[in-house]
């Protein structure tokens, strides 16, 4: 009988040891890309991801939301193949061991040994401080996106989306499309990349239709964020265009200033990290600097979902020896890279950006730690140990982040565990020996 373990908890009854051939952690484009290409290479495959379902960021699921057919074919393919695992609504804890990961969800701790390691672990958003950023009503362009997807009300509210990317047309479209009136988007990005960009795009006509499809009325070029204004909730938002500073009501706004790759994982298992983008270093076959580990998707370079797949892919094929399957998809594979570098230097961040907070500003939110605070050490690890910055719940996602944009200061490398965990799984770290 074929396994069906797609959209569910994982139910783990047995033995807490498990070997597979290949194990890929994220279940976005990618890393479903990259299960399927290895599954049908003869490996047995593990797929772990912390949500409930598989897509990832862009295939993110959630009442009233169709998601398109492409999504819906890859994730049957995923849930139907013999040879796929997949452990939904698990988190990865530590790596007690090179060909090992120690992993939990809501029912329980296991070791989930491999042979080969594939990591698509997706991006994240690029939070930057402003005044008033803290705010209820304040959220990432991404996180609006996120909670329109998961059903959060929007209908009937004034919003403003601002920061810099594509991602601030897509949570803008999905929040009209749940009823809100978009009052601004505020791209960072000068008119005149914008126009350059948008002439290259005959190279990628696929993405040309979306952005005709994306176009707003109410969006405008060079501008940015300076300050959300409200007592116990947002009220206003203050933008710049130029010399000029309007104000405008809203109830929510939503500002991100692109993504950022998620490497903690990475770092934590000593891959190379490439240090422009801080984005896992990988080889033409999606190879990092350790061999028996590969990386696809944004956790390599922000790139969108066809780069992700493609990617993801080759990871899949070269994971279980099919290397020339892995090679064919190459060329198809740099064109969609091209894309991403154009998308990368025309939404480059304006330096003015680093100078939005005042001295009273958060910068570690959960902490509530103030610019004035930090900005008086040399170092993350110095700010941590002094100010608490990046002590708390989110353990410097979002401030570590910022600080890297705001002072230069590398982003720490995590410890384990990755996430907050069981007493009982941590009695497992030490004990990882093969099944
Ligand atoms: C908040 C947000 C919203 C976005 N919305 C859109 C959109 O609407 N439209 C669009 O075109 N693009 C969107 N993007 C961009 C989108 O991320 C990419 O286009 C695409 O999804 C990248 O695919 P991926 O497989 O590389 O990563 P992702 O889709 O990000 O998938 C990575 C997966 O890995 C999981 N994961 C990460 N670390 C671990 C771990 N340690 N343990 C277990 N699981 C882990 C994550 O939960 C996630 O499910 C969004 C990005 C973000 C950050």
């Amino acid at each position: 009988m074929r396994a069906r373990r797609a959209t569910t908890a994982v139910r783990t009854p047995g033995p807490r040891r498990h070997q597979y051939d290949v194990l890929v952690v994220g279940a976005g484009p990618a890393g479903m890309a990259a299960a399927r290409a290895a599954a049908e290479s003869g490996s047995r495959v593990a797929l772990v991801d912390d949500n409930p379902a598989p897509g990832g960021q862009i295939w993110r699921d959630g009442p009233g939301i169709l998601l398109p057919p492409p999504a819906r074919s890859l994730r049957h393919a995923v849930a139907a193949h013999r040879r796929i695992a997949l452990f939904a609504s698990t988190r990865v804890i530590a790596a007690p061991a090179p060909h090992a990961l120690l992993v939990e969800n809501d029912e329980t701790a296991l070791h989930l040994h491999f042979h080969n390691l594939i990591l698509c672990t997706g991006a994240r958003e690029l939070l930057l401080p402003f005044p008033g950023w803290t705010l209820p009503g304040v959220t990432g362009a991404g996180g609006l996106q996120a909670m329109v997807k998961a059903g959060a009300p929007v209908g009937g509210e004034r919003i403003v989306i601002a920061g810099s990317g594509p991602l601030l047309l897509a949570a803008a479209a999905t929040a009209r499309r749940h009823g809100a009136h978009i009052a601004r988007i505020a791209e960072q990005a000068p008119l005149p990349r914008l126009m350059r960009f948008a002439s290259t795009l005959w190279r990628w006509p696929a993405k040309a239709v979306q952005a005709i499809a994306l176009l707003d009325g109410r969006y405008r070029a060079g501008s940015h964020v300076v300050e959300a204004l409200g007592d116990d909730r947002l009220r206003a938002v203050r933008i710049r265009q130029g010399s000029g500073t309007t104000e405008l009501a809203c109830d929510r706004l939503a500002c991100g200033f692109g993504l950022v790759p998620n490497t903690g994982l990475a770092a934590l298992l000593g891959c190379r990290l490439d240090p422009g983008p801080d984005a896992i270093g990988v080889d033409s076959c999606q190879r990092t600097s350790l061999r028996h580990v590969y990386a696809a998707g944004e956790c390599t370079g922000i790139g969108g979902s066809e780069l992700a797949l493609l990617e993801g892919m080759i990871a899949g094929y070269a994971a279980a020896g099919a290397d020339d399957r892995a090679v064919a998809l190459v060329a198809s594979r740099d064109r969609w890279r091209a894309f991403a570098e154009q998308v990368r230097t025309t939404f480059t961040l304006d330096p003015v950006l680093k100078t939005l907070a005042r001295p009273d500003t958060p910068i570690c939110r959960c902490e509530d730690v103030p610019l004035s605070a930090i900005r008086a050490h040399p170092d993350a690890w110095q700010a941590k140990m002094q100010v608490r910055c990046g002590m708390g719940a989110c353990q410097g996602r979002v401030c570590a982040t910022a600080n890297r944009i705001l002072f230069g200061w590398p982003v720490p490398t995590p410890r384990p565990p990755l996430s907050p965990a069981r007493i009982g799984t941590l009695m497992l770290e030490d004990s990882p020996a093969p099944p």
